[in-house]
């Protein structure tokens, strides 16, 4: 398969040579490079790449074009190739026309003419949204196969672990896929357990555990030294923030995530609230820039590693992680986040990972395309997954226990709902049970008004019905509020006075929970507001309050 292709398209020939002539410069080695001079021809252009099957990467475009417009345009040819980047080269005047392309054809980004010099006004915008197509576009295969099947629950997990570690994988499913038969017999004669995970060298492991697909998609699961400065449980967005601010000013830091990096914002498809990203970005976006980012100060990431207990001997931590290691620390921070509430109706359990999600999985929402699939919950995440999944199934239903979701989530997503004809929200709609036969099949909802039970059936069921703070492994030793969340700092305070088993000559520091040395930050600490961006500014200022004491041992 040829490289990608970028397409420059410019009214003004002298600007399309230009704008042509500086991709070349830059991008050449991995990307075909093309020129067009009207919204016409370009299209004329996209539509025969489209039929001989090449993959375009990016459109960048002039707003200002007599016949068609920029956006005009861009909003034709994403339908063509509707992965594409779609960066619109504007005048200062065109501005807030390229604001409102973000919302009405997904605009990636706008670039203000003249661009010179490019190093420093076009490279870096292109180097980003074009990283971001390397990540999400399907490339061809590259090696790792997994063969499965949608009922078992398995391959739900070594298809979810590897998406969220960004191993990239082909699936072949044994129902649909007539590879699998042809790999499955490679293997020699009889049944075989599902999933098999097949590798570039020819090598095949039969249902791998989370440890073993991180180590064989290059993952580092073992700890390098004995001793660090700070010790981080938890790679979601507080872990990350706070690994980040350590090891730039110089800790020693190991950050110990027991599944993948991302936490609860991982699994999400869309971040819109997240500060300089106009457009949002996916949570798999923002998880790959924070590894990206604590990886280059030198911060040790331990995947599919969790903590499971902590021992203290002051002025030292001890952490024993699943698979038998031991490291120690003078800090440790707890950046365990929450994880959902499972939802404890008749049935649920025998079909979770056969048809039933917690979360909206990127890696199975394709597998719904065309289908009916339900979401259960009324908050702000439920939101996104109803929209996540419009774009591949025919019908998602929402089913919201309260009367109006305006209560539970943020007016512009009930406002994004009610304008999707694909969407159909149920509120006071309780999900009293599940059936399926292996595998999802129906969900029996209750009106919470009438009490009358209906039947509906469909493919999936996604559930987002809240959270519990992850703490067992500090089984009782840490002080938590009635709901399990950590206490920290001033909040640890009886009307002034430090806890009867609090020994320093001082007060808790600010993210400092009851035993000396060990801090919280993000959803696992009580009084924290539940989202991504103070999740990530917890974990930084977790930071300060660990230099305070660092500073006294
Ligand atoms: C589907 C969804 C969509 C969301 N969308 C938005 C949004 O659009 N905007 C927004 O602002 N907020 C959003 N949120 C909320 C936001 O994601 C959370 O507030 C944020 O992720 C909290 O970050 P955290 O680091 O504190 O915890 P988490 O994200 O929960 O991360 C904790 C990490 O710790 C790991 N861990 C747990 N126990 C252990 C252990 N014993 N050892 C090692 N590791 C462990 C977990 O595997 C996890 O990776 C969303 C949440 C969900 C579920």
């Amino acid at each position: 398969m040829s490289n990608p292709f970028l397409l420059a398209v410019d009214d003004d020939p002298g600007v399309a040579r230009a704008v042509e002539r500086d991709l070349r410069a830059r991008y050449a080695e991995d990307y075909n490079v093309l020129r067009a001079e009207s919204g016409a021809s370009a299209l004329q252009t996209v539509q025969a790449l489209k039929q001989r099957g090449d993959r375009v990467a990016l459109f960048l475009v002039d707003q200002r074009m007599p016949e068609m417009t920029g956006v005009e345009f861009l909003s034709q040819a994403s339908s063509i190739f509707p992965a594409a980047r779609k960066v619109l080269l504007t005048a200062y005047s065109d501005t807030q026309v390229a604001i409102e392309g973000i919302n009405s054809i997904g605009l990636d980004y706008y670039l203000v003419k003249p661009w010179t010099p490019p190093e420093r006004n076009l490279y870096p915008v292109l180097d980003d949204v074009l990283s971001d197509w390397v990540a999400s576009a399907s490339l061809p295969y590259t090696g790792l196969r997994v063969v499965g099947s949608l009922t078992s629950v398995d391959s739900h997990r070594v298809k979810d672990f590897l998406t969220r570690n960004l191993i990239p994988y082909t699936w072949v499913d044994v129902d649909r896929d007539p590879d699998a038969e042809a790999l499955l017999t490679s293997l020699g004669p009889g049944e075989h357990d599902l999933p098999v995970v097949f590798f570039a060298d020819g090598r095949h492991l039969v249902n791998p555990d989370n440890v073993t697909l991180a180590e064989e998609g290059g993952l580092s699961t073992r700890p390098s030294q004995e001793f660090y400065d700070l010790i981080i449980a938890g790679a979601g967005p507080a872990g990350l923030g706070a690994a980040v601010y350590a090891a730039s000013e110089g800790l020693r830091v190991a950050l110990v995530e027991g599944d993948a990096p991302g936490g609860q914002a991982g699994q999400s498809a869309r971040i819109e609230n997240y500060l300089g990203f106009p457009k949002g970005l996916s949570g798999a976006d923002l998880t790959r820039r924070a590894v990206t980012q604590a990886k280059r100060f030198g911060v040790e990431i331990l995947t599919a590693r969790s903590v499971e207990a902590v021992e203290t001997e002051h002025p030292y931590h001890t952490v024993s992680i699943t698979g038998g290691d031991q490291l120690s620390c003078q800090a440790l921070l707890v950046a365990t986040g929450a994880s959902t509430r499972i939802l404890d109706v008749p049935g649920a359990e025998d079909v979770t990972g056969a048809g039933l999600y917690y979360g909206t999985t990127v890696s199975e929402a394709r597998n719904f395309t065309g289908e009916r699939v339900f979401v259960v919950g009324g908050g702000n995440s439920a939101a996104q997954g109803v929209e996540f999944l419009s774009r591949f199934a025919r019908r998602v239903t929402l089913l919201a226990r309260g009367s109006d979701l305006a209560n539970s989530m943020s007016q512009y997503l009930v406002d994004r709902l009610g304008q999707n004809d694909v969407i159909e929200v149920r509120n006071r709609a309780e999900v009293v049970a599940v059936e399926g036969d292996g595998r999802f099949g129906a969900v029996i909802v209750r009106d919470k008004d009438s009490g009358e039970e209906e039947r509906l059936e469909g493919a999936a069921m996604f559930v987002y019905i809240g959270a519990k703070p992850r703490t067992e492994f500090l089984a009782e030793r840490v002080r938590t509020d009635p709901a399990g969340f950590l206490i920290t700092g001033p909040d640890l305070l009886d009307r002034g006075k430090r806890p009867a088993d609090w020994w320093p000559k001082r007060d808790p520091f600010l993210h400092e929970c009851s035993v000396p040395g060990i801090f919280a930050a993000g959803d696992v600490r009580h009084g924290s507001v539940k989202r991504v961006a103070a999740a990530i500014g917890d974990g930084g200022s977790a930071l300060h309050s660990i230099h305070q004491y660092l500073s006294t041992v």
